[in-house]
């Protein structure tokens, strides 16, 4: 959730005066840079508005964001600003704390306040980069063309991928593939279970042909299907294969 940091929170001065106006008279939003450090605080930057080289009466943009995207309250919605002469009563105004070099996450906090000032203005507001009215080099190159391409920002967080759809385990999938075998089969399959049953300790005598499913076959299966739970079918049947298949 996007929260904006309060004057009071982060101990704004008083202004020395304030005026305001209506969203009515609101028809456009600038963005600027302070052309400053990132580490630059926003009690520093009204200090140096408020202070002698400006002496404005109080920091000069509607709301601040940092490289962090934490927003912070300026002069605040609807208050005269001093960003932009000419347009400081029809103009909200944002300014990123930094120089050319604008983050991912300032990005999204100032589309957000783009989308949140046009949502309470009831209509949408020109964007404007600072340089498309006032000459100057604000809000550098890469937040004016950012601004040009109608601020697209991506989304903090990739939606969720749907969940994997469950593999089956290796033992599942082997059993998938295996026939039921019952008495008087013959093949490769009962060969592989002569061998299981042996694994087993269901071994089935030597001289017994290890590729047709005989009588003693029959009870090396019954052993392995009392001992798994199983009822005593003598068929290999799914479960019976994975009795016999599982490692214990
Ligand atoms: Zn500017």
């Amino acid at each position: 959730m996007t929260t904006i940091i309060s004057r009071k929170a982060w101990g704004a001065r008083a202004p020395r005066n304030r005026y305001t106006v209506t969203w009515a008279q609101r028809t456009e939003f600038f963005v600027h840079h302070t052309a400053g450090p990132k580490t630059q605080t926003i009690q520093q930057i009204q200090a140096f508005h408020m202070g002698p080289s400006r002496g404005w009466s109080d920091i000069g943009y509607g709301h601040l964001v940092d490289a962090d995207g934490k927003i912070y309250e300026g002069r605040g919605w609807l208050v005269v600003g001093a960003h932009c002469p000419g347009h400081n009563r029809s103009g909200e105004s944002v300014a990123y704390i930094g120089d050319d070099d604008p983050t991912p996450a300032a990005k999204r906090s100032i589309r957000w306040l783009y989308d949140e000032a046009c949502r309470r203005a009831g209509k949408k507001l020109k964007m404007l980069g600072h340089g498309q009215r006032y000459a100057t080099s604000c809000p550098g190159p890469k937040l004016q063309a950012w601004v040009n391409a109608g601020m697209p920002v991506e989304a903090a967080e990739k939606p969720a991928k749907p969940a994997p759809k469950p593999q089956p385990t290796e033992t599942e999938a082997i059993v998938k593939k295996l026939p039921t075998l019952k008495q008087g089969d013959h093949g490769w399959h009962v060969k592989t279970m002569h061998y299981l049953l042996a694994a087993r300790d269901y071994a089935v005598p030597a001289e017994v042909d290890d590729t047709t499913f005989t009588e003693q076959h029959t009870n090396g299966v019954k052993g392995i299907q009392a001992a798994a739970g199983l009822k005593e079918t003598g068929v290999v049947d799914g479960p019976t294969w994975a009795a016999l298949l599982r490692v214990a």
